[in-house]
C-alpha cells in the first residue's frame, strides 16, 4: 500500500532518472527521431517536480492530474501528449484516493495504457512505448493471484525490458520514427525505453 507522500517520492525518483539518463534517450532519438527524447522528458520533469510543493497533502487523483497537466505544457514532441494523457487517465481512476494498493495501481495502468493507444491511435508491434506498456501490464495481470506485489511489479519491470529490446526487431509505423520506413529495423524505441526507466523507479520504491 502506497501513501500520496510515497507518491511525491516517487515523482523525484521519476525526476532522477529521467535527468541522468537525458543523453542517453536523446541519443536514442538520433538515428530514427530528431534528437530530443531525452531533453524533451527532461524539462517535463524537473517541471514535474518543482511543482511538488503544491502538490503535498492532496490525493493522489490530484497528483497525478497535476503531472499530467504539467507534462502536456512541457514535454512537446510527441512524448508529451502521451505521457500526459498516461498521467491524466490513471489520475481519473485515482480521485479522492490516499492511499493506493496494487489492485489501484493495476487499474492506473490499464487506463494509462488505454489512453496512449487512443491518444497516439497505435498498437504494440508499431515501435513505441506500447511495445513495453503494454507487455509491462499484461505480465503483472498474468502475476496477480498468489505472488507478492514485488514480484508482481518484477514481472512486470522484466516484461518491459524484454519489450524495450523487442523494439529493434520492429519497423516504426507511427511517430517520426515511421519517416524511416524499413529503415527504422534495428533501432531501439526511445519512448519504450524511457517508459521503462520510470517504471523501474516504480519497482524500486515499491518492489
Ligand atoms: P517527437 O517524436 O515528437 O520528437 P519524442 O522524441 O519526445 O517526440 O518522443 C518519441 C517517442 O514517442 C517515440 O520513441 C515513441 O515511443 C513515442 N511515440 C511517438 N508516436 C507515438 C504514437 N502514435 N503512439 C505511441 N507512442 C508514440
Ligand atoms: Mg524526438
Amino acid at each position: 500500500m502506497a501513501t500520496t507522500a510515497d507518491l511525491l517520492a516517487l515523482l523525484e525518483d521519476m525526476n532522477a532518472i529521467i535527468q541522468e539518463n537525458k543523453n542517453y534517450l536523446t541519443e536514442l532519438d538520433m538515428p530514427i527521431g530528431d534528437s530530443d527524447h531525452g531533453i524533451n522528458l527532461a524539462r517535463g520533469f524537473q517541471a514535474v517536480v518543482d511543482k511538488l510543493p503544491a502538490m503535498e497533502g492532496k490525493d493522489a487523483g490530484f497528483i497525478l492530474k497535476t503531472v499530467g497537466m504539467t507534462l502536456v505544457s512541457t514535454v512537446g514532441g510527441a512524448s508529451g501528449p502521451l505521457y500526459g494523457t498516461a498521467f491524466m487517465k490513471a489520475a481519473a481512476t485515482a480521485n479522492g484516493k490516499t492511499e493506493i494498493s496494487q489492485e489501484d495501481f493495476l487499474s492506473m495502468l490499464t487506463a494509462a495504457v488505454d489512453g496512449v493507444k487512443l491518444r497516439g491511435k497505435a498498437t504494440t508491434g508499431e515501435q513505441t512505448m506500447l511495445d513495453a506498456m503494454v507487455p509491462a501490464l499484461e505480465a503483472m495481470r498474468a502475476k496477480t493471484g498468489d505472488a507478492s506485489p514485488s514480484e508482481v511489479l518484477s514481472a512486470g519491470l522484466a516484461a518491459a525490458e524484454d519489450g524495450v529490446e523487442r523494439t529493434k526487431d520492429m519497423i516504426a509505423t507511427k511517430g517520426r520514427a515511421s519517416y524511416l520506413g524499413e529503415r527504422s529495423l534495428g533501432h531501439q524505441d526511445p519512448g519504450a525505453t524511457s517508459f521503462t526507466l520510470l517504471f523501474s523507479t516504480i519497482v524500486k520504491r515499491f518492489g
